[in-house]
Formats: C-alpha cells, structure tokens, sequence
C-alpha cells in the first residue's frame, strides 16, 4: 500500500488519479474522489505525477517488493 491518503485540503476532486490509475485504487462517489482499494497500489507514480494540486504522496517504502524473473 504504497498510496498513502488524498490531502483533502488540497484536493478539488478532478478526477485526474481516478481516471489514470490502472489499478483501481480509487473510487468515486458522485464528483467525490476517495481510496477505494489502496492496497493495490502498485506503485507506478501515474496519480502522483497527474495531480495538479500535488494532493498525493507515493511511499516507494510501503510498496509492493518488485517480483524477481525467476
Ligand atoms: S488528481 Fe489530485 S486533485 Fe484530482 S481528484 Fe485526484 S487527488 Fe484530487
Ligand atoms: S501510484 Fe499508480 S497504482 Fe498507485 S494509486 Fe497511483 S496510479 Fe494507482
């Protein structure tokens, strides 16, 4: 669970990290964003990136470990 929260003070709920996740971590409930499934963050930094108010913080530490190809 690399996501930690959304800064709800910072946060105008665009919508941009909902649309972009491709694991659905998030959810939408009318216009409002929220964590629906943020243990499966990957992380992949896509919604971190995207935000255009920097209202999501990725810890790498909390991540997933990267699978080994063998
Ligand atoms: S991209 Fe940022 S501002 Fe937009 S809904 Fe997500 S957390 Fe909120
Ligand atoms: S880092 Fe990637 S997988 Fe994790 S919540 Fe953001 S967009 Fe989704």
């Amino acid at each position: 669970m690399a996501i930690r929260d959304i800064d709800r003070v910072k946060c105008n709920d665009c919508g941009r990290c909902y649309l972009i996740c491709p694991m659905d971590v998030f959810g939408k409930v009318g216009r409002r964003v929220y964590l629906s499934n943020p243990e499966d963050c990957m992380p992949c930094y896509l919604c971190e990136i995207d935000c255009p108010v920097d209202a999501i913080t990725i810890d790498a530490e909390r991540g997933r470990p990267i699978p080994l190809p063998y």
